[in-house]
């Protein structure tokens, strides 16, 4: 290891020179209170930032044992840290200078959620940070009394605030961790209680905005409230005793007039598979860890997904039991959406009208009438979500304030009336009884089989000709994959882009495991194993700090949206 001292040799010999000469600097360095890893240096100074971590030993860190001994109060912690080192750089680094990225210091940026990250990790022996370092330049040219002053000056500054248990706020730090481990904890219990769903009493739903994630201020939103008969009561590790809504396994509906609550309940659901920050107000709103939430996505591609229970009967007799489209309608959208979800273990699903396809969703009696069964390619969902559950013991929680028709085949309807929840299940079954819907029930008995496809490795090809892998993700909901590009905006639980980041490459490593054997579950699952027993790490090349936790869900809906993607057909057997 080399010592502090000669870090600043190099960069007082380097100053003034031609960029290049920063690789230089790569190493390990001991300042004294902690070890500086320059792990990758930057080519350009426009190029991603140099790759950088610091080692702080737990002799100085002092981490007490309480703040990870547990897997969920270790993410928490680590969670935590990262938060914390943010905001400390914003205090110490004075910020760019010179061209390009020079000067910044940055580490992974969490929101509302609280995911497991390699921007920070604490072991018994010390608690380490990754971020990057933009390598100040002006013009070309090295400046290297700007990155001493960096090194030197701002980066211990910024560790000394943000990595050490004395520096930080204690009372915070517990809150940060006693509440993601009673979430964690009531997620994981969830099916014992006999629950899909959990959301808390005086919860707060409301976003700012469209594209601001935090909470809507107190005072202007009404918090949740659970109507009586949907009452439980948990207890929690830390909280105690907390009371909420329990959506129960099976058919349930929410119901109310536009623009009461209804699609802001299901995203707080939709999310609930996550852990949120304290004062984030969805703190205690807990979904099923494979809750997946389901929408229309005309225009993708779908590679032989065997959507013959939801349609059939297609014009040209065209197979559905293998069906392939490279410009999917809503419908077939929908359908291969919920398929390929089960196929990958989905346990429930969310659905909102509005960004369901309506021939999808329903089709009334009169339609009935006019278009006869052998015209309509179609089963419409109404027909099929009970069979989800019976068959299939999938639950289904469905936004619908616009078909009646839906009463028929619901367990609990929940009317969202000025934001607050009201059980209208008696109401909406006397309604049923009072006035039949008519309909007849189309699609057969049963739902149908789950035909598992197999990937084929040679169709997932990120090379663009070159020799390394070129993939990268383009903001939250996009990765460029080779010459590919993969659309995930559907995927509506991806919420970081480290997770499109660190999914982009899963789907690299997971080609090591498509033998044309193993099936696009069974792959997810392996690869989940891996991340779980090696940590993230294994998916890139060298230790950096953007990586964020996924699901095999959203890993499988990647796979799934690639448009190189080709499969083999497995057995049926769910
Ligand atoms: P719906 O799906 O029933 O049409 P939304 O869930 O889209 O309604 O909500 C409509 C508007 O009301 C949104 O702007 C949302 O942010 C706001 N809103 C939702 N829930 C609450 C609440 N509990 N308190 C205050 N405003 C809310
Ligand atoms: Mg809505």
């Amino acid at each position: 290891m080399l010592n502090s001292e000669d870090l600043r040799s190099t960069l007082r010999r380097i100053d003034g020179r031609g960029y290049k000469a920063y690789t230089d600097i790569r190493g390990v360095y001991n300042f004294g209170e902690y070890t500086l890893l320059v792990d990758h240096v930057q080519g350009d100074p426009f190029a991603s930032p140099s790759q950088v971590r610091v080692q702080v030993p737990q002799q100085l860190a002092g981490f007490p044992t309480d703040t990870c001994s547990s897997k969920s109060r270790e993410i928490a912690l680590r969670d935590f840290l990262t938060r914390m080192f943010h905001e400390a750089s914003g205090r110490f680094c004075q910020g760019r200078r010179g061209i390009g990225n020079s000067g910044i210091i940055s580490i992974d940026r969490p929101g509302q959620e609280v995911l497991e990250r390699t921007s920070a990790f604490v072991t018994e022996s010390h608690v380490e940070a990754r971020f990057v370092v933009g390598l100040p330049a002006f013009g070309r040219i090295i400046s290297g009394k700007h990155a001493e002053a960096m090194f030197f000056e701002e980066l211990p500054q910024i560790v000394r605030a943000s990595l050490l248990f004395s520096s930080l706020d204690r009372n915070a730090l517990y809150k940060h961790i006693e509440v993601a481990e009673d979430a964690d904890f009531l997620r994981e219990r969830l099916d014992e209680l006999g629950l899909v769903a959990f959301v808390a009493d005086s919860a707060l739903l409301p976003r700012t905005s469209g594209v601001d994630p935090r909470p809507l201020a107190r005072s202007q939103a009404v918090t949740f409230q659970t109507p009586q008969s949907l009452r439980v009561q948990v207890s929690l590790p830390n909280r105690g005793a907390v009371t909420g809504m329990g959506i129960p396994p099976g058919v349930n509906l929410i119901v109310g007039g536009g623009y009461h609550g209804k699609s802001t309940l299901l995203r707080a659901m939709e999310l609930g598979v996550y852990n949120h920050i304290p004062g984030d107000g969805r703190e205690l709103v807990i979904a099923h860890p494979h809750t997946m939430k389901i929408r229309a996505e005309d225009g993708r591609r779908i590679e032989k997904v065997d959507i013959s229970p939801f349609i059939d009967n297609l014009p040209f007799g065209r197979d559905t039991g293998a069906f392939c489209s490279e410009d999917a309608s809503g419908s077939t959208s929908q359908a291969a959406n919920i398929i390929e979800s089960l196929e990958s273990g989905a346990r429930v699903l969310l659905i909102d009208e509005d960004t369901s396809a309506t021939n999808f969703m329903i089709r009334d009696h009169r339609m009935q009438e006019l278009v006869s069964k052998d015209k309509e390619p179609i089963t419409p969902f109404i027909d099929k979500i009970r069979q989800l559950y019976r068959d299939l013991g999938v639950s289904t929680i469905l936004v619908i304030g616009g078909s009646g028709d839906y009463f028929d085949v619901a367990d609990y309807v929940i009317c969202m009336v000025d934001y607050k929840p009201y059980d209208v299940t008696e109401q909406s079954q006397a309604i049923a009884e009072k006035y039949r819907a008519e309909r007849r029930p189309e699609g057969g008995e049963h739902f149908g089989e789950i035909t598992e496809r197999i990937p084929l490795a040679h169709s997932l090809d990120p090379s663009k000709g070159r020799r390394e892998a070129r993939i990268s993700p383009k903001g939250l909901h996009s990765i460029a994959f080779g010459t590919h590009t993969i659309d995930l905006r559907a995927v509506e639980q991806l919420i970081d882009t480290s997770q499109t980041r660190a999914i982009g490459d899963a789907l690299y490593y997971a080609t090591r495991y498509m033998d044309g054997k193993e099936t696009v579950r069974q792959i997810a699952d392996i690869v989940l194993k891996d991340v779980m027993e090696k940590g993230l790490d294994v998916l890139g090349s060298r230790p950096a700090g953007d990586y964020a936790a996924f699901r095999g869900l959203e890993l499988a809906a990647a796979l799934n949206r690639l448009r190189t993607l080709r499969v083999r057909l497995g057995i049926s057997d769910l």
